[in-house]
């Protein structure tokens, strides 16, 4: 049997974005030369690794801002950075990052009685949903379990400054969350939270049963057009993103043999 094909929340936003960009990234085994490691994506996904040892090991009350620290310097990701002057800035920016969280954290803490504080359900976590001709997965952060039962996913954006409840609500991977969460846990209510890193700013929204259904249809319409798609001849399209993609080099070989500029 062949395996299903996979559909993240990453994949379908890139599928909307632009198909060829999505063929070169998944499909295309060339794809991958065209790649480069980029700051901004070492940087998150170190600040993603940071927050998810502070949680494991028991959250502000069991882990130091020192500790917290130091734990960024051992799970730092070197790449990227074009050179060492910039990747200190980044460490900076980083150092500072974490001590306004733990702070930030540390008052939510005595702010809220013991009886009413939220328990780590779970962190880093790949949630998969049987869709017919594929599979849905996306992984989340982190979920706390409130004492009334609620869910509430929460999703770290490390350049964000703001959030807001709109943004939350039509966000495709908070919906995606949402949906396969609510797959896991039918009976629970679930809320769906972004953390701007930058600030400390946080949004929730949570989708309607009826909102989840209407989502979960447009995702298996939109996932069965992806799986059926002939990618091999494609016409590559400029777009705003085509100055940032990595993969301008095949495109404009392309649009050169064109005629193109
Ligand atoms: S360069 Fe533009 S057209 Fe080509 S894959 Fe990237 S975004 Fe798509």
């Amino acid at each position: 049997m062949p395996r299903k094909p996979v559909l993240s929340p990453s994949r379908i936003r890139i599928y909307l974005l632009c198909e060829v960009k999505y063929y070169h990234t998944y499909l295309n085994p060339r794809g991958r030369f065209y790649l480069r490691a980029k700051p901004e994506y070492s940087f998150g996904t170190t600040m993603h690794a940071v927050l998810q040892h502070l949680h494991a090991a028991g959250g502000v009350e069991a882990v130091s801002v020192e500790q917290l620290q130091q734990a960024m310097q051992q799970q730092w990701v070197a790449a990227g950075y074009q050179s060492p002057q910039e990747e200190q800035r980044y460490q900076q920016m980083a150092a500072a990052l974490i001590e306004q969280y733990h702070a930030r954290a540390q008052e939510a803490l005595q702010e809220t009685p013991p009886e009413q504080r939220p328990r780590l359900l779970m962190q880093e976590r790949t949630l998969r949903m049987d869709m017919g001709r594929f599979t849905l997965v996306g992984r989340v952060d982190r979920v706390d379990e409130h004492p009334d039962g609620t869910l509430e996913i929460i999703d770290y954006k490390s350049w964000r400054t703001e959030v807001t409840p709109e943004e939350v609500h039509d966000d495709l991977a908070m919906c995606c969350y949402q949906l396969l969460l609510k797959h896991l846990y039918p009976d629970r209510r679930v809320v769906a939270t972004i953390v701007a890193l930058q600030t400390g700013a946080s949004a929730s929204a949570s989708l309607t049963d009826a909102e989840l259904r209407e989502f979960r249809e447009d995702i298996r319409l939109l996932g069965e057009e992806i799986v059926s798609r002939d990618f091999e001849y494609l016409e590559p399209k400029r777009i705003p993103h085509c100055d940032v993609c990595d993969f301008l080099p095949l495109c404009q070989r392309i649009w050169q043999q064109q005629g193109e500029s």
